[in-house]
């Protein structure tokens, strides 16, 4: 099974992992804004099992529906690399942007629409959700 590395920007914290992702998508929240620093976030979710590498700090974040989650960055340079969610423990999502692989498959889903700056185009035949997927 092919495996991908994704890391921070000073390399010091990376994750792996393992087969093609279950699904990615972006995210226009005000939340996922700021913190990516970007105007919307892009991840990927990929079946356990994971493996860590170096040291993450953790900031945990309630959503709308209540889910918690609990991000991981690097204490060094603050990129953060990957996120579980509480409870649900079958998966992680990693940001997209720390594979640094252009040919990463697109996003087919795409939430918070009505955070999206209006400038920022979706591409052809994308899943768009005013918010959260029910
Ligand atoms: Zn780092
Ligand atoms: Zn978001």
């Amino acid at each position: 099974m092919s495996s991908r590395i994704a890391s921070c920007s000073c390399g010091q914290l990376r994750v792996e992992v393992h087969g093609e992702a279950r699904g990615v998508g972006i995210c226009h929240c005000l939340a996922c804004q700021r913190r990516t620093g970007s105007v919307f976030a892009a991840l990927a979710s990929f079946a356990i099992p994971f493996e860590v590498y170096g040291t993450a700090t953790e900031y945990v974040r309630s959503g709308d529906h209540g889910a918690r989650f609990r991000f991981r960055f690097c204490p060094m340079c603050g990129t953060t690399v990957f996120h579980t969610e509480e409870g649900s423990s079958a998966c992680v999502s990693v940001a997209v942007g720390a594979f640094a692989d252009p040919a990463f498959p697109a996003p087919q889903v795409s939430v918070y629409d009505c955070r999206r700056h209006p400038w920022v185009q979706l591409p052809a035949g994308i899943r768009t959700f005013e918010k959260d997927p029910p």
